[in-house]
């Protein structure tokens, strides 16, 4: 702010006499017809108040008028942006949640715009013109595309398990396998979700070894639930037993508890049909336990969402419980959710149209051909920054999906130039991933080795990703991205 101000900032200019903070009034009075149609005369007034009170605060020379003006201007640009905005997302992992997860095709994004700004039927029959269930939207493509009898869609998958639990097991025992007690992403426990549900946690088995005769052990009048839950984020191999699921599935049917299981991730289609590396179906999920669950943005490729799909009689239950109402979805989810699931009835295109898919399929060679095509473009926008380099790397797909596998890729490298040691590399790789952090559309890679990998599976848009790079100013420049200051 002070960068223009002169040396001996303390004189007026005109009349020598010793500088006064102008007022309030001048300021706004002098305000651009521009910026005051851009703002708003309250947004500009503010803004030089807040200005004002920063240089009383700072106390020592007071700025030139030209400087307090761009100052202004700079601050009421600044809170224009969007706090929530788009990123580039080239860290590899594909589903990435705090990157926003699954990205829409456009189609679903239109869906959800149109009923946005107009009324929409979310409720309402047309055909008997009488009220409407929600659910119906996609109930019937959950089913058609699962073999489900009848499904309902909630908030998150965290959700959908809550109420499953809550529904179907309130007060009563639910029998969970010791190797399935996992955490997922941080607040996900399942068997702090199980206390919440007003569920008792009743454990079988050890962490590695869990077989068909625990069950039978722990399943009595007290049973309401058998619950199995994918481990998502970790794997246990070795020495390893778990009960057979068709087996334990006919074993509940003989006490008449219901199973049900939490996928997490659950694909609508097989993976490997698409050369990635298996992770179950719902439809497979659903041959073996009475209920699933599972998320609406992790494979599945659409919006935030639990999907919990099953037995009639159960889901019956489930949509009836009154955490369903405080756990329901907006119309927006439904727009989105409801064109998604419609791409997977034509399988033929799903890998072109959906982007999940899209992005996972990727071939290496693809990705490294893309990286090298890129590297001039980059260079040129690094030049003072970093040396660009292509590497082979590996992506993984998020979300807790498939663990331990892996996809091959390609990134572009870029590795700080300069002195310094490796202490100065780290320093100036930290600088760099800022500066990238502060770009008008933000790229976000991973640090790794002191330099910084731009996995480059999830790159579509290179014309955007080469303009947002091209707004790097030199490393000399002392204009700090806009966060940075
Ligand atoms: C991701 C996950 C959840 C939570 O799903 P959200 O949609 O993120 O709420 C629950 N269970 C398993 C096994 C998961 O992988």
């Amino acid at each position: 702010m002070t960068d223009s101000a002169p040396a001996r900032p303390t004189l007026d200019d005109a009349t020598q006499a010793p500088r006064r903070i102008p007022s309030v009034e001048r300021l706004v009075g002098g305000a651009s017809e521009e910026v005051l149609t851009t703002y708003g005369r309250t947004a500009v007034t503010e803004a030089v108040r807040t200005i004002l009170a920063e240089i009383r605060v700072q106390g020592g020379p007071v700025p030139d008028e030209a400087a307090i003006r761009s100052a202004v201007a700079k601050k009421l640009a600044a809170e224009r942006r969007p706090s929530l905005q788009p990123v580039f997302n080239l860290t590899g992992t594909v589903l990435h949640t705090n990157l926003g997860r699954a990205l829409l095709p456009r189609s679903a994004a239109e869906a959800v715009a149109a009923v946005m700004v107009q009324a929409s039927n979310l409720e309402f029959d047309l055909a008997t013109g009488a009220r409407g269930e929600r659910d119906d939207h996609v109930e019937g493509l959950i089913c058609r595309l699962t073999g489900a009898e009848a499904a309902v869609v909630v908030n998150n998958n965290a959700a959908a398990v809550l109420l499953v639990l809550n529904a179907l097991a309130m007060r009563r025992e639910v029998v969970v396998s010791r190797g399935e007690l996992v955490e997922i992403g941080g607040s996900f426990r399942v068997p702090d979700v199980m206390a919440r549900a007003g569920c008792r946690l009743r454990e079988v088995g050890t962490t590695n070894r869990t077989h068909l005769r625990d069950f039978a052990e722990a399943l009595g009048p007290r049973t309401g639930l058998v619950m199995k839950v994918h481990p998502s984020n970790y794997a246990i191999t070795g020495f390893t037993a778990e009960a057979e699921p068709m087996a334990l599935h006919a074993l509940c049917q003989e006490h008449g508890v219901p199973l049900a299981e939490d996928l997490g991730s659950g694909s609508l289609v097989d993976l490997a049909a698409y050369g990635l590396p298996p992770e179950p179906t719902v439809r497979a999920a659903l041959a073996r336990a009475d209920v699933v669950t599972f998320s609406g943005d992790k494979l599945l490729g659409a919006v935030q969402c639990g999907i919990v799909a099953g037995r009639k009689d159960l889901i019956a239950r489930v949509r009836k419980n009154p955490l369903k109402r405080a756990l329901r979805v907006d119309k927006m989810t439904y727009a989105a959710l409801e064109a998604v699931l419609r791409l997977y009835l034509h399988p033929e295109q799903l890998a072109e149209e959906l982007p999940t898919l899209r992005l996972l399929t990727r071939p290496q060679a693809a990705i490294d051909a893309q990286a090298h095509a890129l590297v001039p473009a980059i260079a040129e926008h690094l030049s003072g920054w970093a040396t660009v380099s292509v590497a082979e790397c590996i992506s993984q797909i998020g979300s807790g999906a498939l663990p331990v596998e892996t996809l091959p890729s390609a990134a572009v490298v870029l590795t700080p130039d300069g002195e310094g040691g490796r202490r100065g590399a780290g320093g100036r790789c930290k600088r760099l991933a800022e500066r990238l952090r502060g770009l008008p559309v933000p790229v976000i890679g991973r640090i790794s080795d002191d330099a910084i990998v731009l996995d480059l599976r999830t790159l579509e848009d290179e014309a955007g990703f080469l303009d947002s790079l091209s707004h790097l100013s030199s490393p000399n420049d002392g204009a700090p991205g806009r966060r940075a200051c």
